[in-house]
This record gives C-alpha cells, structure tokens and sequence, in this order.
C-alpha cells in the first residue's frame, strides 16, 4: 500500500477538483513493471494473476496516471479486490535490520539483496529477500535461488561471493 492514498495538483480550487481512482493492483502492477522494472510474466506470477490481467490492469493503470498528469486530476488510491501477501510489509526489508550474523558477510549480503526485486514472495523458500540472501551469502541457497529473477542475476551474485576470496 501506497504511504498515502490521496495526491493532488496545485492550484485547483477544491470544488473544481476531479479525482481518478486507482486501485491497489493497479498500482502495484505499476510498481513491479514500471518501477521494479520486472517482466511481465514475473509480476504476474507474484501478484497470483495472469498475464492477461496483469496487462489489462497495467494499461488502465498507466492511462489514469498520464490522465492525471496532463489534465491536472488527483489521484486517489483505493478499492480494488485484493489480499496482502502475509509477508509483506516484512520487517527485515528496513536497511536496520540488514545486519547479520558474524558468520556471514553483511557486505555480501547487503549487495545480494540490491539485486533482488524486494517483493518478498516467498517463492524462493525463504520469508522474504533478505533471508534469502543472507541464504546465499553463506552458500547455504544457490546463486540463482531467487525464483523471480534469479538467471538473470546469477552471474552477479557469483561475483559478490568471490569477492575477497
Ligand atoms: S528472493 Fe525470494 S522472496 Fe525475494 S523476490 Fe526472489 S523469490 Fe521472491
């Protein structure tokens, strides 16, 4: 959820005001792809929907945010039909709570962990990112054991474990 669900524009008088509503998921579609900048089909697998509702929902979505922005509309968020993933917001995800056991590299750590999506799906086994990458700083997890993104980023993630090796 947004850290507030009401924007609007300067300079419109209140009783002028037109107000465009966004959903959760709608916003949270925008979140993945457009800010998190995952593919398609890995926002759709962690949000539980398909494709096709990712993209319908990904196109309203973007039309009421250009909307809002070239006629001067606010935007509320709310509505919606949706459940919070029960590990999400997970407490591990704030940068104060990164550190680590003595046994485990929190440098390694802390540089897996910005490769992540930070989504915490729990795909991966683990309860949130930053398990999973304190998992694979002290190879307990493999390289590639994010399921979202994990191809992807292995090549990375093997050099931050062999840093100062
Ligand atoms: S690391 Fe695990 S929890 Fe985080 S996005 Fe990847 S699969 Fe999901």
């Amino acid at each position: 959820m947004p850290l507030t669900p009401y924007f609007q524009p300067l300079g419109i008088p209140p009783n002028q005001m037109r107000t465009i509503n966004l959903t959760p998921e709608e916003l949270e579609v925008l979140r993945l792809v457009d800010l998190e900048g995952l593919y398609q089909e890995d926002a759709a697998a962690i949000m539980g929907i398909s494709r096709r509702t990712l993209w319908n929902d990904l196109k309203k979505a973007r039309k009421k945010v250009v909307n809002a922005l070239v006629n001067g509309y606010a935007i509320r968020i709310a509505g919606g039909n949706y459940a919070i993933h029960p590990s999400f917001p997970h407490p591990d995800i704030r940068p104060n709570r990164l550190s680590v056991s003595d046994e485990v590299d929190n440098e390694k750590v802390r540089k897996i962990f910005e490769l992540f999506p930070k989504t915490n799906c729990g795909a991966c086994g683990y309860s949130s990112c930053i398990e999973c990458a304190k998992a694979i700083a002290s190879r307990d997890a493999s390289p590639d054991a994010c399921r979202i993104i994990g191809s992807k980023i292995k090549d990375d993630v093997m050099k931050i474990l062999e840093e100062g090796r």
